[in-house]
Order: C-alpha cells, then structure tokens, then sequence
C-alpha cells in the first residue's frame, strides 16, 4: 500500500489528498488479503498525517486447536510519516527523535500504509483468539481436535465420561 507523496509535499502545509482504498495486501503476518476503505494525507508541519478508516481481511490461528481463521476487522488509522529526504532541496533530513523510523517517508517520496496496518491489527486483535467461543480445543494427549472428532485416546475431557471414569473408579 504505498503512497508517493512527492506532489503533496510540495504543496503548501495543510493541503490534503483523499484516497480510496480498494486493494489486495499479499500481508504480513495477521493482513491477508482484502483492504477496503478511505485515507486522507494531510501536509503537515514536519510531514505527512494519514487517518483513515479502513475494512480489512485477517488471517490468523484459533489459540486452543490452531485451525486457521479468516475475519474482518474495522481499524481506524492515524500516524504521521516523516520523509528522510526533503523533497525541495533534496537534502538528508533528520526525523524527529521520538519517530518510529519505521513511518517514514523514503527518498522516493513514498509513504507505505502496510505497517500501520499491521501494527493497528496486533493492537486490537485479542491476546489469545479463538476460532468460536466455546472452542473445545485440542486434546492434549493425542492431539485429535476436539471440534471435529471425539477423542479416543482415553484423554477426553468430556465431563460425561469423567464422571463415568470417576464411577468405575469407585467400583474397583
Ligand atoms: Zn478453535
Ligand atoms: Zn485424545
């Protein structure tokens, strides 16, 4: 998702562009696939401000029995990129101390949305997500997924057959 803002830059402080965003990110890790929505650029003091609001497809692993997952999720964007080269005099410039170089604006003038992206989705994606709430895992004897196959290694966590295990127990 790149951006060449090598015209905006050159425009007055405050100028903006919208864009509508409409493409296939190929992602890293979590983004894969559809991103849909708008941003807006807006010239900035020492940049570029880029809010927007965007839709996109995530991939990812269900915690308990791995089954990999697609979803949607709604992020809603704000970062300021800093070029490293000012796009007037061509010149090297510093970003400011507190920039994470990783939003920067490159010697081509382009601004790359991906890691924004990425980087909303590991924030608002849950600490240990699952493919559906009551998820039952896998069992962890023999590795059979509990979701799709009753598990015949004497494992089972089924309550039903721990209190029948309990019973017998008692018998003996
Ligand atoms: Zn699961
Ligand atoms: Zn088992």
């Amino acid at each position: 998702m790149l951006y060449n803002v090598s015209q905006l830059l050159k425009e007055p402080i405050g100028s903006t562009r919208e864009y509508r965003v409409d493409e296939i990110v190929d992602g890293p890790e979590l983004l894969a696939g559809k991103v849909l929505g708008q941003v807006n650029l807006l010239h900035t003091h020492q940049g570029v401000l880029v809010r927007g609001q965007v839709q996109v497809e995530t991939a990812w692993s269900c915690s308990r029995c791995l089954a990999s997952v697609t979803d949607t999720a709604s992020l809603e964007i704000e970062e300021e990129y800093f070029p490293v080269i000012d796009v007037i005099t061509g010149r090297r410039v510093p970003m400011p101390e507190d920039a994470d170089p990783t939003f920067s604006i490159d010697a081509n003038h382009t601004l790359d949305l991906t890691e924004v992206l990425r980087q909303c989705l590991i924030t608002e994606a849950p600490m240990k997500p699952l493919c559906r709430p009551e998820c039952q895992g896998l069992c962890r004897t023999c590795g059979v997924n509990l979701n799709q196959a009753a598990c015949s290694c004497g494992g089972a966590s089924d309550p039903r057959w721990g209190a029948l295990a309990d019973l017998l127990r008692n018998q003996n």
